[in-house]
């Protein structure tokens, strides 16, 4: 592909994929579509900043006139859609970012897309969308959708949106979902990066309810070669689960992460329990591995290790965030827990 464009580019797992987009394939041309919501980090492509093939444009992607101006200038073949509002915590506290952004905002970006015409479009969604499982079985994509939280409402409603422009327009989507991802440059309110930047400080770790809830976990770099994997091999019109066959308690992962910086598990405070909280997530990956060829390939020990020096390594990164508005929202969030 010659030409790309990317929305949600300044976020975690979009400035990832970026990034592997310009290892794996240095003649094709990047345009990075993103608002700078509170989540968006221009200092996370920072190194590409010189790259002639790599295009930043600050837009909405709610935004009609200005994505269409801009898409019938940059004519990509592929639109990959990262953009959105993305953690489940701020969409019980306002859910109407999430349903502008991650509705309206794919609504608006698939018309533009099907006006200007482009080859492939690819919706990045989430195994949240299926919902909550009890203590067996694994979501496939034919689990039927059933979210509980706004924001995989959201992701839900922009799915079947995807689904109805496939079936009505031959509009050449494909949805993939993923489990929950891990890795460098993810925003400080997510698990993961908030209790290593919090261990670090010896601050507490806030552990919801009591901890059992069981998340799969992926690399985030195992979830972008699964993205590409569907730009470039999926069928249009199809829908392709990623996860990295790796489930553990909120707890145990908590533990993991203490334990391998070193600190005391008595940082675990227990903080009343997230409303609607989803039990847990496994997925099914079987059919990107068989059609997509797509495996995960970082072991979670070395990719969890990895992460944990890449925080050490990047304080300032964290320090700069961890400012103004975030910790607003923290403030708010856990205000009387
Ligand atoms: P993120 O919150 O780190 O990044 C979102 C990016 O979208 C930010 O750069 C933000 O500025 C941008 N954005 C938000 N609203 C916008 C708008 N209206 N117009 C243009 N840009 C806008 O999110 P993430 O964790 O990188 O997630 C990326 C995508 O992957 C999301 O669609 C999310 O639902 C999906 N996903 C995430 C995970 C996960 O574990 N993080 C798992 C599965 C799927």
């Amino acid at each position: 592909m010659k030409s790309i464009l990317v929305t949600g580019g300044c976020g975690f797992i979009g400035s990832n994929f970026i990034r592997m987009q310009r290892e794996r394939y240095p003649q094709q041309t990047i345009h990075n579509v993103d608002k700078l919501t509170y989540a968006g980090n221009l200092e996370n492509l920072a190194d590409l900043i010189e790259d002639a093939n790599y295009h930043f444009h600050r837009v909405d992607i709610c935004n009609r006139e200005a994505l269409l101006k801009l898409v019938q200038t940059v004519q990509p073949e592929a639109i990959l859609n990262f953009a959105a509002e993305s953690h489940v915590d701020r969409s019980i506290l306002d859910s109407g970012p999430f349903v502008q952004t991650n509705i309206i905002g794919t609504q608006v970006l698939m018309d533009v897309a099907r006006e200007v015409g482009v080859a492939r479009y690819v919706q990045v969604s989430t195994d949240e969308v299926y919902g909550s499982l009890g203590s067996d079985g694994a979501f496939t994509e034919e689990t039927p959708l059933a979210p509980n939280s706004p924001y995989s409402s959201s992701k839900a409603a922009a799915d079947l949106l995807v689904r109805s422009y496939v079936h009505t327009f031959d509009f050449p989507a494909i949805v993939t979902r993923c489990s929950n991802n891990y890795g460098p440059y993810q925003f400080p309110e997510k698990l993961i990066p908030l209790f290593i930047s919090n261990a670090m400080e010896n601050k507490s770790l806030p552990v919801y309810g009591t901890g059992e809830n069981v998340r799969d976990w992926i690399h985030v770099l195992d979830h972008c070669r699964g993205i590409d994997a569907a730009l470039r091999k999926g069928e249009i019109g199809e829908v392709y689960n990623f996860g990295g066959h790796l489930e553990l308690t909120n707890l145990e992962m908590t533990h993991i992460l203490i334990d391998l910086l070193g600190k005391s598990r008595d940082l675990i405070t227990y903080v009343q329990d997230r409303p609607g909280h989803d039990l847990r997530y496994a997925i099914d990956s079987s059919k990107a591995e068989q059609n997509l060829g797509w495996f995960p390939q970082v072991p979670f020990e070395q990719g969890i290790r990895d992460t944990i020096a890449w925080y050490q390594s990047h304080t300032d990164w964290v320090t700069r965030i961890q400012s103004g508005e975030y910790l607003q929202y923290i403030e708010e969030q856990y205000a009387g827990r």
